[in-house]
């Protein structure tokens, strides 16, 4: 049979992961804490579980759980989404993602994305036919070229996937930038995919530009958001995504037949536990702890680096060191010095060598010194 994806090979997160297990090395590849989840949380699930919540969640997902989003969009951001028709809990962002593209996305509809990009979109919109048109971000800074965005819009296009703060550079967007997305997509109904999952992990007193703060955006947009990413349990796998109601019931017509609902007892608890907003509006604060111990122990070293803006992702730039093929050296350097990052150009198109590599700092302080002993040494 032919492939559906002829061009896809294994995600690197899982190509990564695997040989740091096998050499046993430091993994701040795949981007997922080595700290336990709040034991606080733990116990509300498991509470939810002796609680009798143990059977199907509703389809759009717990009620008490979308109340909870509600308020956190009413108090961040003052914006509403009405829990019965726009927000949905999904399994993880990924879910969300692959569930709107597969929603709006039919053959020859062109998908604008923002490369580096995150290495769930683009299957997606191949496998529903559409066809994605890169454009890339200016490196080292990674901003956006809008009159290049302008000139690859058109009238095929029917989405435009965006993702601030950006993973895997670490870079934010301003104000600016959303309004320029605002302006270029006036008067047409382009759907805005916006991939907010870090959202509440931006650092040196900047915010958070979320596409619901813009009035006109807002109307074309979904937000996909992970628990995952907010609450250090990436394995509990449960997100999920809000938009306007029109959008929202074309969502749910996928929705309920690709997984119906997600897990019941997680998504209780962690209703619960958002009850106390400083759970997820104090993230900040700790990752920036993290990312700066982490960059003042390497400053000595021989990479280069910006200071990550937001997610839990610093790149470091080794053009110093060697002229290596990013996915070589980043293979080499788990094997040999037994540390694992990501390497950046797998997230472009073209066989691409920026030398720069992606590492997680959502780790303990013991591990990002172990770290950064090694990197020192580089
Ligand atoms: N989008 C981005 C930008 C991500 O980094 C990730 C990885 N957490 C996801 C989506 C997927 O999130 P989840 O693990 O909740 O599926
Ligand atoms: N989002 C995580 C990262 O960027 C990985 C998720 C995955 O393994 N698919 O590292």
């Amino acid at each position: 049979h032919q492939s559906k994806l002829p061009n896809t090979g294994t995600t690197i997160f899982t190509i990564m992961s695997t040989l740091a297990n096998e050499y046993n090395a430091l993994n701040l590849s795949q981007g997922f804490p080595n700290y336990p989840s709040d034991s606080k949380l733990n116990d509300l699930v498991s509470q939810a579980m002796n609680n009798g919540y143990n059977q199907y969640a509703p389809m759009a997902g717990n009620l008490d759980l979308r109340l909870a989003i509600t308020h956190k969009y009413n108090l961040i951001y003052d914006s509403t989404y009405h829990p019965e028709n726009e927000i949905t809990i999904t399994a993880g962002a990924t879910q969300a993602i692959f569930t709107i593209i597969s929603t709006f996305i039919n053959e020859n509809d062109e998908v604008i994305l923002f490369k580096p990009a995150y290495d769930c979109y683009e299957p997606a919109v191949i496998l529903n036919r559409g066809k994605p048109i890169g454009i890339e971000l200016n490196a080292p800074d990674y901003n956006v070229d809008w009159e290049e965005v302008a000139t690859k819009i058109s009238s095929k296009t029917k989405m435009i996937i965006i993702n601030t703060p950006h993973n895997p550079t670490g870079s934010i967007w301003s104000k600016e930038d959303l309004l320029q997305l605002q302006s270029l997509t006036e008067n047409t109904n382009i759907i805005i995919l916006s991939d907010e999952v870090y959202e509440h992990i931006v650092f040196d007193n900047e915010m958070h530009y979320s596409v619901c703060l813009f009035e006109d955006l807002k109307k074309r947009s979904f937000i996909t958001a992970s628990f995952g990413k907010t609450f250090h349990n990436t394995g509990w796998k449960i997100g999920y995504c809000c938009a306007p109601k029109a959008l929202m019931e074309e969502f749910r017509k996928v929705h309920q037949f690709n997984v119906f609902s997600v897990n019941h007892p997680a998504q209780k608890g962690l209703a619960d536990y958002m009850e106390d907003e400083s759970t997820y509006l104090g993230l900040s604060e700790f990752f920036q702890q993290k990312r700066d111990l982490f960059l003042n122990l390497i400053e000595n070293s021989r990479f280069k680096f910006k200071p990550s803006q937001g997610t839990y992702f610093q790149v470091l730039d080794y053009s110093n060191i060697t002229d290596e093929y990013d996915v070589d050296f980043a293979k080499r350097l788990t094997k040999e010095d037994k540390i694992a990052s990501i390497p950046l150009s797998v997230f472009y198109d073209k066989k691409k060598n920026d030398k720069a590599l992606r590492f997680c700092f959502a780790k303990t302080d013991e591990t990002l010194i172990k770290a950064a002993e090694i990197l020192c040494k580089i």
